[in-house]
């Protein structure tokens, strides 16, 4: 049978362009004993996706040109010569960028049966809540009654971090690059929230919407938005440092922020962390996530995308605010 996949064809400069993928025909071979043939259903667009288009070294191996890209996606299993891997079973893979696969089941896990859409494990119930997760409780270690600044806080991981922080029991200020997404944050009771697209003065906006200060920046953009957290950091607050995505298609080396003198003056602890360290504590996480999702105490917001062809406008998306919540492409 025939497989639609999405290759690289060239490693973008700055923005990336629609002319940086393209989509081929592949043909698959039958299946042999062991292995088993999915069709996805879903694949993710993620913006850490940005750093493996780029040859350099990292905590994750370059994309090579050519070759089909990887991400994560939930499949179907339509044909199956594996005992563990039944026919009709959904399975979560890295395999995304392409319609269908065969494999032999390395490193994928069987979905439990849920209620929920199953695109959700590839966002408030995976790596991205996962990601939220773990940035408040194990690397910011968030308190009742503190004060939580969010950046990107209406995609996938920080609408995620914005909902857990309000649960923990603090006061959350939001920064989103939309009013349709600010309100949309403040329905679900963020405190104060910044369109920082229109503010002229971000430190200025931080220190209005944070009289009392800030204890804990859950940092996913950089640039201005970790000048301003730190200007308005109170002392001892912490940074749990998850994404810098205002860098993700710069050209040129970044300038660091002018006033990291104050990491020294309040005493701050600013930790970054990479989610797959973390993952020994998923199945501590997904009990909480589930229970939150069945209370309806945790929303899960997703933009879907829909068909193979437009995944690269999906991914591009992601550097332009298209998305609130979790960027998904919806493949069958
Ligand atoms: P999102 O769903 O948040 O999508 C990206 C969002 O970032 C956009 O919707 C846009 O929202 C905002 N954005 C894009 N460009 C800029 C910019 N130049 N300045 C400010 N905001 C921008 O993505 P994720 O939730 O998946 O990821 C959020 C961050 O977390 C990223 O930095 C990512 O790399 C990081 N991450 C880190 C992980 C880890 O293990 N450390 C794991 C997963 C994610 P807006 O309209 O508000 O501008």
């Amino acid at each position: 049978m025939n497989a639609q996949q999405i290759v690289l064809n060239a490693r973008p400069e700055g923005m990336p362009s629609k002319s940086d993928f393209s989509m081929i025909d592949a043909e698959l071979p039958a299946i042999k004993a062991g292995e088993f043939l999915v069709k996805n259903l879903w694949m993710s667009v993620d913006p850490y996706m940005r750093g493996r288009m780029i040859d350099r070294e990292s905590y994750i191996a370059p994309f090579a040109l050519g070759e089909v890209l990887e991400g994560g996606a939930i499949g179907e299993i339509i044909e199956s010569n594996h005992a563990d891997f039944p026919v009709g079973a959904k399975v979560n893979s890295m395999n995304g960028w392409r319609s269908h696969y065969i494999t032999d089941g390395r490193d994928h896990t069987l979905l439990p049966q849920t209620p929920l859409c199953e695109s959700h494990f590839l966002g408030v119930l995976g790596m991205p809540g996962m990601t939220a997760w773990t940035g408040l409780n194990r690397i910011a270690e968030l308190k009742q009654g503190e004060t939580l600044f969010v950046s990107a806080a209406s995609g996938a991981v920080g609408s995620v971090v914005c909902q857990l922080g309000l649960l923990m029991g603090a006061k959350v200020i939001a920064s989103v690059g939309s009013d349709e997404k600010a309100e949309a944050l403040s329905a679900m009771g963020v405190e104060q929230v910044i369109n920082y697209k229109t503010t002229a003065n971000l430190s200025a906006a931080l220190s209005a919407a944070a009289p009392q200060g800030v204890d804990v920046y859950f940092e996913n953009v950089g640039g201005e938005h970790l000048a301003a957290a730190l200007d308005n950091m109170n002392d001892h607050g912490r940074i749990a440092v998850c994404g810098m995505i205002s860098q993700y298609n710069d050209t040129a080396p970044t300038q660091g922020p002018s006033n990291l003198a104050y990491i020294i003056m309040k005493k701050l602890k600013i930790e970054g962390f990479i989610v797959s360290e973390h993952w020994q504590h998923y199945g501590e996480f997904s009990q909480q996530m589930g229970q939150w999702l069945a209370s309806g105490q945790v929303k899960a917001e997703q933009t879907i995308y829909e068909g193979l062809e437009q995944a690269p406008a999906a991914f591009i998306g992601l550097f332009e605010g298209k998305n609130r919540g979790k960027m998904v492409v919806k493949l069958a």
